[in-house]
């Protein structure tokens, strides 16, 4: 029918608008280099913000220890604590707990949250066993991993530049996150030393690092993302300090708020943004991102729905709330190998009350994730291809065998199979075959956590 046929015309327009060549990859490619390039020319040079994070130093397996470390990210936070036994033991021991953020508390006030935090610390650190144990005299230390953007101030400071990823609290905002956290601490009687502030991805790429002396640069693929590298201290003009003995300097891009005339932007993404509590910002993040994927489906279901009949006569009132179809469920459906796609149908079933849904419907949602993933998939390759090319790693040097791998980490990555897939060959079909050889991409489990934790010891008070 004609409805059926204005279905598959707004699929294909999708299609159309969200396609990614490779000719268009380079130029994302190109773009995010240029940008990066600007970013460390001056401080607001660029989109990119392309913080220095005073990480000079990367982890050497030395480190040792008993260490905290608290990891902010999106949807929940991480309370952790490890016993380091340098370069033989490494992490000797490890604990870990997770806590859900309750959603009130990333709009409320910042006393709010930072209470919440310290508290679920506290509580963390009085199940402390035997097997941990604190040198007499000695205050405990923390590495405080905080996904979002700062500028930092020195390597135990820095203040808040704007929240992303849902969180929308105006009074953290231009505050040092590091006193914020003290000051909850000192509410609820926790006696901690904050000795590092690092982002997700730093901490990622210090983790890595330990793990692996070839780490190069390390990617975040989860609620939002962003990405980080190791950077020639030489090649930063916007920084005015002493030049450190390393010559390095990690650099925290914030990838997320790239945006480019060369990025396939469609009619939902412009309409995301518009509706979002950061219009106009973080614009490769929402469209690449786990906070958004599921919500880009959503809107082009409704579109269908309303202009096409797509659930018959009458729109699912479900599909018009927004973020209700999560990203998870889309890579669910996305992966539903049975061949009635009976995970797609009682997906849309679940979730938008949809009681029944024939097989060529059920195809075109697979479809819907596949176009929407695999965007965002081939344009973080191009993003960590564009960071390959600044650092000169892109093609391989005659006579060297230098590898250059990247640690990922993240939700999205770990467990949206066919996006990071989709990521990793687009990757190797940037790089072509033979300088893919020199490329890996690992996944770094729990990095940023650990990596905060040995940036700690390596800054530790008592060194
Ligand atoms: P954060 O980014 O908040 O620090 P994570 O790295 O754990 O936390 O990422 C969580 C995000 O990963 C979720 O918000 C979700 O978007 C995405 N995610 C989690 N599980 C899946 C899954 N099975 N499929 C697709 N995406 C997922
Ligand atoms: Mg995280």
């Amino acid at each position: 029918s004609g409805k059926w046929a204005r279905v598959i015309e707004i699929l294909r327009v999708l299609e159309e608008d969200c396609a990614t060549p490779i000719a268009k990859l380079r130029q994302v490619a190109d773009a995010m280099t240029v940008e990066m390039h600007a970013g460390l020319a001056s401080e607001g040079g660029s989109k990119l913000k392309m913080l220095i994070s005073y990480v000079d130093n990367l982890p050497s397996g030395e480190e040792h220890g008993f260490f905290y470390a608290l990891d902010l990210g999106g949807t929940n936070f991480r309370v952790m604590r490890v016993l380091l036994g340098g370069k033989e033991g490494r992490v000797v021991k490890q604990e870990a707990k997770e806590v859900s953020i309750p959603p009130h508390l990333m709009t409320s006030g910042s006393d709010e949250l930072f209470n919440f935090i310290a508290e679920a610390l506290a509580n963390f650190v009085a199940t402390e066993g035997e097997d941990f144990h604190l040198p007499e005299g000695r205050q405990r230390e923390l590495g405080f991993t905080f996904s979002f953007p700062v500028k930092q101030t020195s390597l135990s400071s820095g203040t808040l530049i704007k929240w992303t990823k849902g969180f929308s609290i105006e009074d953290t905002v231009g505050q040092d996150v590091v006193g914020e956290l003290v000051k909850a601490m000192e509410r609820v009687g926790l006696d901690m030393n904050v000795t590092a502030l690092v982002n997700d991805t730093v901490g990622t790429l210090a983790g890595g690092r330990y793990y692996n002396p070839d780490v190069v640069a390390a990617v975040i693929l989860g609620t939002g993302t962003n990405a980080a590298y190791v950077e020639r201290a030489h090649a930063i003009p916007k920084w005015h300090g002493l030049l450190p003995k390393s010559g390095e300097m990690v650099i925290n891009m914030e990838w997320g708020n790239f945006r480019s005339s060369h990025l396939p932007l469609t009619e939902y993404d412009h309409l995301l943004d518009f509706d979002s509590l950061n219009p106009g910002e973080q614009i490769l993040e929402k469209i690449i991102s786990g906070m958004y994927l599921g919500e880009i489906l959503r809107r082009v279901l409704l579109k269908m729905a309303d202009e096409a009949a797509f659930f018959g006569d009458s729109v699912p009132p479900k599909l018009r709330i927004p973020f209700i179809i999560r990203t998870p469920d889309m890579s669910a459906m996305h992966s539903d190998t049975s061949p009635d796609l009976k995970v797609v149908g009682s997906k849309l079933k679940d979730i938008l009350e949809v009681p029944t849904t024939s097989l060529k419907m059920r195809k075109v949602v697979v479809s819907l994730c596949d176009i929407i993933a695999s965007r965002g998939a081939r344009l973080s390759a191009a993003g960590i291809y564009g960071i390959l090319k600044k650092l000169g790693r892109d093609t391989p040097k005659d006579g060297e065998t230098q590898k250059s791998v990247i640690a990922m980490d993240g939700g999205l990555f770990e467990h949206y199979t066919q996006f990071s897939e989709c990521m990793e060959s687009s990757l190797k079909e940037l790089l072509g075959d033979e300088a893919s050889g020199s490329v890996e991409v690992i996944h770094s489990n729990d990095g940023s956590g650990v990596g905060a934790a040995l940036l700690a010891a390596s800054h530790s008070q008592y060194l």
